[in-house]
């Protein structure tokens, strides 16, 4: 039975990139939300020491917040701006303002 709708390889090419653009936005709008930022990758640790790599990774520092009450551009031990990697006085290496870590303490005033 036809109904008059087939479906072309061009419309099935189509509607798969409108759907990978639209999970790419939903991503990036869900990393937001989280505090996290897709296009802020501040992870990198080269040139750190293992001494340096091994407080970063022992106070489980995340480049995204799972609290949005607590990331880093709100803790007292980050200096940088908010739309790119910064650092922190006591956590070594590049950290992303919507990172987080065990170490967070609120900003003082
Ligand atoms: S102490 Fe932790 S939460 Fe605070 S700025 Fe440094 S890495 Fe971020």
């Amino acid at each position: 039975m036809d109904d008059g709708h087939k479906i072309t390889r061009r419309d099935m090419l189509g509607r798969s990139l409108l759907l990978g653009a639209v999970a790419t936005v939903g991503t990036n709008l869900f990393l937001s939300a989280c505090g996290g930022s897709a296009a802020l990758d501040c992870s990198a640790t080269a040139g750190l020491s293992a001494e340096d790599i091994a407080t970063r990774t022992g106070n489980q520092y995340a480049d995204a917040s799972t609290d949005p009450a607590k990331k880093c551009s709100g803790c007292n031990f980050f200096t940088g701006a908010a739309a790119a990697c910064g650092s922190c006085t006591v956590v070594k290496g590049t950290i992303n303002p919507g990172g987080s870590c065990r170490l967070w303490v609120a900003k003082q005033a």
